[in-house]
């Protein structure tokens, strides 16, 4: 078998634990999950019918164009459907991206803190991953912008950022871009930015006029409440996103996934309940972590990043209370664990089991 050193290497992705492996495993019921910023509050019962509607149907491909999908989103979006591209999940996009735009050796700059999706894709495809360390848990996008060499090709910038929560106003992203070179592309992934709550945060949309080489990405796994059914999708150029296209496996997003898209983009309602219950978890969390004396990241997005001592210790505690969050030495935050805000009783189960293992500890 031949495998290449940069396979060899390769950590592989953790994710967070299904409540089903914890109970199977601790012989436990009624557990919560805040580990993976899902909707807590569930998908939009829209999305669900559509789903219902068109399971009929699944003996067909789906449409490979997303036809009716891009064209909602271009109406929304106020761009053409020829600048969007259909992922399942953005996590998708950033592969095809990779794919597309970064030959081997060529580097991929990224905060040395962000979403590990993008290094590990960039080391798989055998880039190089230029890894530039965040300024007060925020992209420093100076030196992301210094970090630029005649090899790179793509920058990566989470905004807001998973696991810090802080996203980046839109004059330090004008400021990078002016004088940047055009053949790098700048990826904002834009995967929370619906509960964004900052004034600066950029209208990205509006920045791909006169900045070319822009590429957004946007998911329906967060506020939409889709994880499950895997669908996303990037904003770009005509010019990037056609040769996107051609990278693209042909029926990439399935039936079901399209159907949910498009029913959840007309539930308005949901998007709102959702936010609202983000805010109101948000200030709890907030009012608790510093009542426990806690240092935490103020947060743009539905997940807070906070220091708790021992990470790992705190993080297996806390299975054991039947609370599943995330541990981040994998993101070297080996003191902090990431809380995904959650439904009230659930963050109330949360804090209970905090400060019961805080005290253990
Ligand atoms: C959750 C998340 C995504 C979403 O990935 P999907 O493949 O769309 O589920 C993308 N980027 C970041 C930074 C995320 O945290």
């Amino acid at each position: 078998m031949n495998v290449a050193d940069n396979i060899k290497s390769l950590i592989p992705y953790p994710p967070g634990k299904p409540i089903e492996e914890l109970e199977r495993e601790l012989g436990i019921s009624g557990s919560v999950k805040l580990a993976s910023n899902e909707n807590p509050l569930g998908p939009s019962p829209l999305a669900v019918e559509a789903i219902k509607k068109t399971c009929g149907q699944i003996n067909l491909y789906p449409d490979g164009g997303g036809f009716y999908l891009k064209e909602r989103l271009s109406g929304l979006l106020n761009v053409s459907p020829k600048n969007i591209i259909l992922g399942n999940g953005s996590n998708e996009i950033i592969e095809i991206l990779v794919r597309t735009f970064l030959g081997v050796g060529d580097q991929a700059v990224m905060a040395d803190q962000a979403f590990i999706v993008y290094s590990l894709i960039t080391q798989a495809a055998g880039g190089e991953v230029i890894a530039v360390p965040l300024k007060d848990y925020t992209h420093d996008l100076e030196a992301m912008g210094q970090a630029v060499t005649a090899k790179t090709h793509l920058l990566f910038i989470a905004n807001p950022n998973n696991p810090t929560g802080t996203a980046v106003g839109v004059s330090a992203l004008k400021k990078l871009l002016e004088g940047f070179p055009k053949d790098v592309l700048v990826v904002l992934d834009e995967a929370y930015c619906e509960y964004v709550g900052r004034d600066d945060y950029p209208d990205s949309v509006k920045l791909l006029d006169g900045h070319k080489n822009i590429v957004i990405l946007r998911t329906f796994s967060k506020i939409y409440g889709l994880a499950g059914v895997r669908v996303g999708y990037g904003i770009a150029s005509e010019e990037v996103i056609d040769y996107m296209n051609r990278v693209r496996q042909p029926f990439n997003v399935n039936s079901l996934a399209q159907a949910a898209a498009l029913a959840a983009l007309s539930d308005e309602g949901h998007v709102r309940k959702s936010i609202e219950s983000n805010n109101l978890g948000k200030k709890y969390l907030y009012a608790s972590f510093e009542e426990m004396g806690l240092s935490y990241v103020r947060t743009e997005g539905n997940f807070i990043l906070v220091e708790v001592g021992n990470g790992a210790d705190v993080y297996n505690q806390l299975l054991k209370e039947g609370v599943i969050v995330r541990p981040m030495a994998g993101y070297k935050f080996p003191s902090h664990i990431r809380v995904t805000i959650g439904k009230k009783g659930e963050n109330e189960r949360f804090i209970a089991s905090l400060k019961k293992v805080l005290n253990k500890l």
